[in-house]
């Protein structure tokens, strides 16, 4: 690692240790040319996913996406919400440990799917029904839109 002082590439790790609950370690670093001393944290990276959409187009994977579709297929439903955090999380690790960066929104759609009709029949239905549709559309945004209860308000 460089030393952002002088500019010297030798500089010396003098201590690591896990920092933010074990999700990141934080290195302390000497620099023995100039004597600066500096920190360091690494992290895991993982990996960008792009969805493959039926028309053949790429889209970077986007999280925020895939959430407000399941937040609103349960809306009202009476499921923790740190359990929907969990559902996520958990569908995000399933794409991720896939072997493939390149994922087909098709497949995505039944992971989602599958995993709502664990958790809860209600929810599954909105989703499975507003899914049908959608890969003939192949729009995301407007399979939010359908997803959302009538008259709930739109959200932004
Ligand atoms: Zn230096």
């Amino acid at each position: 690692m460089r030393c952002p002082f002088c500019g010297n590439i030798d500089t010396q790790v003098k201590d690591s240790r896990p920092a933010e609950d074990h999700v990141a370690i934080r290195r302390r670093r000497f620099c023995p040319a100039c004597g600066g001393r500096f920190t360091t944290y690494e992290r895991v990276q993982l990996r960008d996913l792009v969805v493959i959409k039926t028309s053949g187009r790429r889209e970077d994977f986007d999280r925020d996406k895939l959430e407000r579709s399941i937040r609103i297929a349960l809306q009202k439903r009476p499921i923790d919400p740190e359990r929907v955090d969990q559902m996520i999380s958990g569908i995000v690790r399933r794409l991720e440990s896939m072997g493939e960066t390149d994922i087909p929104s098709k497949q995505i759609g039944e992971i989602v799917m599958e995993t709502l009709a664990r958790i809860d029949t209600v929810a599954y239905v909105r989703f499975a029904s507003v899914y049908k549709n959608f890969q003939a559309a192949d729009d995301f945004d407007r399979f939010v839109s359908e997803l959302r209860p009538e008259g709930a308000p739109a959200e932004k």
